[in-house]
């Protein structure tokens, strides 16, 4: 999270005052999802967004609960019956690229007929199958991909034209830890996915930004405040949506705005990923395996070459202030995630104590 909107939130919490600055006698925790208060904190939240990631008309932005974990059941149970003839399952193509587009594919069977259309599996998850590989059936509803793997640090930098390889399936995009980062090619998206708790703010949020005509043909077991006709008929008020972290995520919007908006985090991003990767290319100590072409800037894996001085690192990391480094618990090694919200100095102060480490220990 951004600091300013920590501090702006401090300051906001006991009595939430309006754009004209006049408090309003309670904290937005206390507001009811109906109150004009509220509804006016929604609104400008979800206007900011639009205008943020350019989001065209023709696509609906949902604020939902359940994470990313529940999007994965949720979206076959919206979208798997697009284009399923009558009394078959509908088809889910998925492109597996780590471990968040695995689980996507697992949870999807449940749902659906489901079919891996490209994987980077054998290889270790380094890489991103070329598109003109895919092997996308006919039939499929949808194709999923995540854009950019948390834990291996592998991402999409455009997004796949599926048009452009003959098939009419909408491509579903899991972009829990890229949102925001960088601007989204809305042509080529049929829906979007993320939980709030990278670059957009608390846990608690989920945001869905799915095209119009794709709407309307959920599974009849889709649970009601799950099904996203009914979500986006109600405004995103079907049920009690998450207040606090709507009221959170429009803080980090305006912020990004303040930033000069996405253009400008994104040239943030790319100067912060690129002094990273350099001091891990130019070390003899540290490494990361992933393609040149597709290594993530929100989230970059790195392993020390002599595994035992895994603890050492992590323990002079955190006395010198640099915390949550430990790579995810399935590959090891160390991870750097680099959201929004890091500024270039901390990514700087991270290669200042990998080099100082290396000078004693390498
Ligand atoms: N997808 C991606 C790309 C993620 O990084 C995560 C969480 N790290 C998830 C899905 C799961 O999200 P949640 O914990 O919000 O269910």
């Amino acid at each position: 999270m951004p600091q300013e909107v920590l501090e702006q939130a401090a300051r906001e919490m006991l009595d939430w005052p309006d754009a004209s600055g006049k408090r309003c006698g309670m904290g937005v925790m206390e507001m009811s999802h109906r109150g004009k208060e509220f509804m006016a904190i929604c609104a400008h939240a979800e206007a900011t967004l639009r205008t943020l990631l350019a989001v065209p008309q023709h696509f609906k932005i949902l604020f939902m609960q359940g994470g990313g974990l529940a999007e994965n059941a949720i979206v076959p149970l919206n979208l798997s019956a697009l284009r399923a003839t009558a009394g078959q399952q509908g088809q889910t193509d998925f492109v597996l690229t780590g471990s968040w587009s695995q689980k996507s594919h697992q949870e999807a069977a449940k749902y659906s007929s489901t079919h891996v259309a490209a994987s980077g599996q054998t290889d270790g998850f380094v890489d991103i199958p070329v598109t003109s590989t895919w092997n996308v059936r006919a039939g499929a509803s949808y194709v999923h991909i995540c854009s950019n793997e948390t834990i291996h640090g592998v991402e999409y930098h455009t997004l796949p034209d599926l048009k452009g390889l003959g098939s009419d399936a909408a491509l579903v995009v899991d972009f829990s830890s890229q949102v925001a980062s960088r601007p989204v090619e809305w042509s080529r998206v049929g829906l979007a996915f993320g939980g709030a708790q990278k670059n957009l703010g608390p846990a608690g949020l989920t945001l869905v930004v799915v095209r119009e005509d794709l709407l309307g043909h959920a599974l009849a077991i889709c649970p009601s405040a799950f099904n996203y006709h009914t979500v986006a008929a109600n405004g995103s008020m079907y049920n009690t949506p998450p207040t606090y972290a709507i009221y959170m995520a429009g803080l980090v919007f305006d912020w990004l705005q303040r930033q000069g908006g996405i253009a400008a985090i994104e040239a943030q991003n790319t100067a912060k990923a690129q002094l990273l990767y350099r001091a891990i290319d130019g070390s003899s100590l540290y490494y990361n395996r992933v393609s040149h072409v597709c290594r993530s800037r929100m989230n970059v894996p790195f392993f020390l070459r002599n595994e035992s001085l895994n603890d050492a690192f992590l323990l002079g990391a955190a006395s010198a202030g640099l915390l949550q480094l430990k790579g995810h618990k399935s590959v090891g090694g160390m991870r750097a995630s680099l959201y929004n919200a890091m500024p270039l100095a901390g990514v700087q102060a991270l290669v200042d104590y990998m080099q100082a480490f290396e000078r004693t220990h390498g």
